[in-house]
C-alpha cells in the first residue's frame, strides 16, 4: 500500500511544476501575449478561416504532455489566427469590447489563489468584492439599498436569471402561463426569447409592441395592448425594454414604459447589455433616464467596460425576489451559511461553485480609475456621430441617427439590386481583413452595421473603415 502510494505520488506531483518550470512556461506565455499586444495595431481584424483550426486534431489529448513551445504553436496557428480578432480596434461588427489587459491579470490572480467566491463564509473578501461591484452598478442605475445582483458569465445568462425572477416575482405558476402576457419589441435581443423559453414560459402569449421611426417601442401602443389584453381576461405580467438595441442602439422610452408597468403591475425588465455603461457619460445619463424605474436590468461589462468575454451582470431591485428564485436546501452545506453578513452569489444565481469573476472587473477599475472608461465611452459616442457624417458624404444612406454608438447604413447603387450590392460590399470589407463589420436586415433591406465599442477604436481606426468603404464601393460600382 505504502509503496503504491509513493509511486502514485511521484506521478501526481507532476501537477505541481517547480518554480523553475513555472518561470519557463510563464515567460513563454507572457512573451507570446506581449508579441500579440505590441503588434495589435497592425494585426488584421479578420483572417479568412483557412483550415479552421483543424490542426488541433493532429495533437489529440494523450497520456503524455507536450512542451509549452509546441502548445503555443498549436494555439497560435489554430486558435488565435483564423477568424475574427475581437481584440482588434478594427472590430466594428456585432457588439465589440476589446478585452482590457488588467482583466486578464485579474483572472490570473483569481485562478492562482482559487478563492471560493460562491459563499461568503468561504471567501468573505472575494464575495465582499463582488458585492461591492454590484453595489457600484446598482448605484449607477439608481437602484435603492435593498437591491442585489449577480456577476454572470454573459448578458444572455443575466437575462435568463432576470426572466426567471420576473416569473416568480409575479407568481406565474404553470396553470397561469397560457393567459400571462409578455410584451417585447421586434428589436428585443434574441437572448430574451431564449430566456423565456428556458424559463418554461414559451406558452405565454407574446405581444410585439409597435416601433416608432427611431426603432423605439411606442409607449401608447404598449398601453393599449395591455388594456386590450386585460379586458379580455388575460394577465399581462412582464414588459422587456431595451436600453440600446443591438441592431441600431435604440433606447426605448424608459420613463413612459416604467409608468405603464407601474400602473398595470407588470414586472419591468430592461436589457441594457450593450447600452448600460454609457450612463457613465453625461449624454448617456440623460438618454438612460428611467433605468431606475425597472425591477431588473442587465448590463455587460464585456461590452461597455471593454472586458474580455466572460462577464455579464443582472441587477434586481428587490434582493428578496432574486433570492426566492434561486432558493435551495442542501444538508451537506448546513455550516456554509454561518455568520452571513453579506449575500452570497450561490443564493442569487443558479451557480454554486463559480469562477471568482469579481477580480477581472475590480482590478482594472481600481488600477485605471473610472475616468478613462468614461472618456472612452464618450469617445465612442462621438466616433459614431463622426462615422454617420462621413459615410453619408460617401453617398451611403443611414437607417438611424446614432443614439449611442451603432450606425446602420447601406449603399444604394444607381443600378442593380441594393441588397446584393451591400452583401458583396460587406464580403469585400471582411475579406480585406483590416477591419471587420457585420450586417442586419432593416425593413427588408440588407443593412451594414457600424458598432463602435472597442476600447481600441479611435479616430484613425474609424477613418480606416471609411477609406476602405470608399475603396470597395468604387471597385464594386
Ligand atoms: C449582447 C447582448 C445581449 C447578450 O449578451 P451576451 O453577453 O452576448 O450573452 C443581450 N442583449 C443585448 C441588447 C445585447 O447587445
Amino acid at each position: 500500500m505504502r509503496q503504491k502510494l509513493l509511486e502514485l505520488e511521484r506521478s501526481a506531483r507532476l501537477l505541481e511544476p517547480t518554480a523553475d518550470e513555472r518561470l519557463t512556461v510563464r515567460e513563454k506565455v507572457v512573451d507570446y501575449t506581449e508579441d500579440f499586444l505590441n503588434n495589435i495595431e497592425s494585426l488584421n481584424a479578420y483572417n479568412p478561416q483557412g483550415d479552421k483550426g483543424i490542426g488541433l486534431l493532429d495533437s489529440p489529448i494523450s497520456e503524455n504532455g507536450i512542451g509549452i513551445d509546441e502548445a503555443i504553436k498549436l494555439i497560435r496557428d489554430n486558435v488565435d489566427t483564423p477568424g475574427l480578432n475581437p481584440a482588434s480596434g478594427g472590430h466594428f461588427g456585432y457588439i465589440p469590447g476589446g478585452g482590457i489587459y488588467y482583466s486578464a491579470l485579474g483572472d490570473y490572480l483569481a485562478d492562482v489563489f482559487n478563492r471560493y467566491a460562491g459563499i461568503f463564509f468561504a471567501a468573505p473578501g472575494a464575495v465582499r468584492m463582488e458585492n461591492m461591484l454590484i453595489r457600484w452598478m446598482n448605484d449607477l442605475v439608481g437602484y435603492p439599498a435593498g437591491a442585489a445582483g449577480n456577476l454572470t458569465t454573459s448578458g444572455s445568462l443575466a437575462n435568463m436569471i432576470a426572466i426567471v425572477t420576473a416569473r416568480d416575482g409575479r407568481n406565474i405558476k404553470s396553470a397561469d402561463i397560457p393567459r400571462s402576457v409578455i410584451y417585447l419589441s421586434k428589436q428585443t435581443h434574441h437572448s430574451v426569447a431564449k430566456a423565456i423559453n428556458v424559463a418554461g414560459l414559451n406558452e405565454c402569449p407574446v405581444r410585439y409592441v409597435e416601433l416608432d421611426e427611431k426603432f423605439r417601442m411606442k409607449a401608447d401602443d404598449l398601453a393599449s395592448q395591455i388594456e386590450r389584453d386585460k379586458s379580455e381576461g388575460l394577465n399581462p405580467f412582464l414588459v422587456v425594454a431595451s436600453a440600446g438595441t443591438t441592431d441600431v442602439g435604440a433606447i426605448d422610452p424608459l420613463p413612459e414604459i416604467g409608468e405603464i408597468a407601474r400602473q398595470h403591475g407588470l414586472w419591468y425588465h430592461i436589457d441594457a447589455a450593450y447600452g448600460g455603461f454609457f450612463i457613465l457619460t453625461e449624454e448617456g445619463k440623460t438618454k438612460l433616464k428611467g433605468l431606475e424605474l425597472s425591477d431588473s436590468v442587465i448590463i455587460d461589462p464585456h461590452k461597455g467596460l471593454f472586458l474580455p468575454y466572460g462577464l455579464g451582470v443582472v441587477l434586481v431591485k428587490n434582493a428578496e425576489d432574486l433570492k426566492y428564485s434561486n432558493r435551495f436546501d442542501a444538508h451537506y452545506m448546513q455550516d456554509a451559511f454561518r455568520g452571513n453578513e453579506e449575500l452570497s452569489p450561490a443564493e442569487l444565481s443558479p451557480e454554486l461553485t463559480k469562477h471568482f469573476r469579481g477580480l477581472r472587473l475590480w482590478l482594472p477599475l481600481k488600477l485605471h480609475g473610472v475616468a478613462p472608461f468614461r472618456a472612452c465611452l464618450e469617445e465612442k459616442l462621438f466616433l459614431a456621430k463622426y462615422f454617420h457624417a462621413e459615410v453619408q458624404k460617401l453617398g451611403f444612406e443611414c437607417k438611424n441617427v446614432p443614439e449611442l454608438s451603432v450606425v446602420a447604413y447601406r449603399y444604394v447603387p444607381k443600378t442593380g439590386d441594393a441588397n446584393i450590392f451591400n452583401k458583396n460590399l460587406l464580403d469585400a470589407v471582411v475579406a480585406d481583413g483590416r477591419v471587420f463589420g457585420s450586417s442586419t436586415m432593416i425593413d427588408g433591406d440588407f443593412t451594414l452595421r457600424f458598432a463602435c465599442l472597442s476600447f481600441r477604436s479611435h479616430l484613425n481606426t474609424v477613418q480606416l473603415l471609411v477609406d476602405i468603404l470608399r475603396e470597395k464601393v468604387s471597385e464594386l460600382s
